[in-house]
């Protein structure tokens, strides 16, 4: 057998054109246009790249976009300041300060990502919406795994009763991974580093998705015939070559359905941000 491949750029397209028909709807109803600030503090290189694709995606949508650029000296009062101010400007309705912030105020990163408005939190990080997540209350939820649950959903993938494993448990991508599983109604295992016998959990699953940052770590032995792969790693394996958590070639063999690196759940992310400035636009609406 020879999965499926889940191609992101045809699901980011679709998550797109959701958005965009979201933004019309708000430029319809309420007459305004829904907008994003990003804030991004000193010149890593890769977040410029990321910052860029963000405004750019923004400009595609009819989202209006501000890039706040704030230099590599600035201080954490400086930036809760700035952040103050976004969250009163009622002209704004998503804010998002792009990581990893300089190696001078990282320590702070909590409390600087705590201070913005839970109903302008378009990256679904603050304490409050982790709160509604795990409620199960309609919320603000990082960008990377709702992509994922939104490219099960365009795939026609089932969730509902299916045996669902994580490895990984950041805040960003597993913990609420296990949430919008589990709001599905799958049966989800979390796994992660001090997990004993990982394969055999892993080999269980319908649904499996890698989110460990460890090159090709998923192998075919690890993995049930005619699952589904959701290889959300990013691991940079030479100068310019990108692989995933997942060995790729051989496990595709296996699966029913696999997602590539690159070109998988990457190009969702961004895709997946755009729908919650919309989101975000509406809850401040309402
Ligand atoms: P973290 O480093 O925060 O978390 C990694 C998780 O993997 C931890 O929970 C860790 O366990 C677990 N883990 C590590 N090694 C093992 C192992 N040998 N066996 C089982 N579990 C293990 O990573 P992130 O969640 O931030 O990111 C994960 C990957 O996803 C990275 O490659 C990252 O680049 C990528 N990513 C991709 C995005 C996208 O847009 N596609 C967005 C975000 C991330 P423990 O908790 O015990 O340490």
């Amino acid at each position: 057998m020879t999965a499926r491949i889940l191609e992101g750029k045809v699901f980011a397209a679709q998550i797109k054109e959701e958005a965009a028909r979201g933004v019309e709807s708000i430029k319809k109803e309420f007459g305004i246009t829904p907008s994003l600030a990003v804030i991004i503090v000193g010149e890593n290189p890769a977040s410029q790249v990321y910052v860029r694709n963000k405004h750019k995606t923004c400009e595609e949508l009819g989202i209006r976009s501000e890039v706040v650029t704030m230099p590599e000296n600035t201080t954490k009062e400086e930036l809760i300041a700035e952040i103050d101010e976004l969250n009163l400007d009622k002209s704004i309705n998503g804010i998002l300060v792009q990581l990893p912030l300089p190696a001078a105020i990282k320590a702070h990163e909590e409390e600087i990502l705590n201070r913005i408005d839970p109903l302008k939190d378009v990256d679904g990080f603050h304490p409050y919406n982790v709160g509604k997540l795990v409620t199960g209350s309609p919320t603000l939820v990082p960008c990377t795994p709702a992509g994922c649950i939104k490219m099960l959903d365009f795939a026609g993938i089932e969730i509902d009763g299916k045996r669902a494993v994580i490895i990984g448990r950041s805040n960003i991508v597993g913990k609420p991974m296990l949430h919008l599983l589990m709001s599905r109604h799958a049966t989800v295992t979390v796994c992660h580093s001090h997990t004993h016998n990982l394969a055999e959990v892993t080999r269980e699953a319908d649904i499996l998705v890698a989110a460990m940052g460890k090159p090709k770590f998923v192998t075919a032995d690890m993995v049930k015939p005619g699952s589904v792969i959701v290889d959300v790693g990013i691991n940079r394996n030479a100068p310019k070559k990108l692989v995933g958590d997942v060995d790729f070639d051989n496990v595709k063999d296996i699966a029913s359905a696999i997602t590539p690196v690159p070109g998988g759940v990457g190009l969702l992310t961004v895709a997946m941000l755009m729908q919650n400035v919309v989101k975000a636009a509406r809850l401040q609406l309402q």
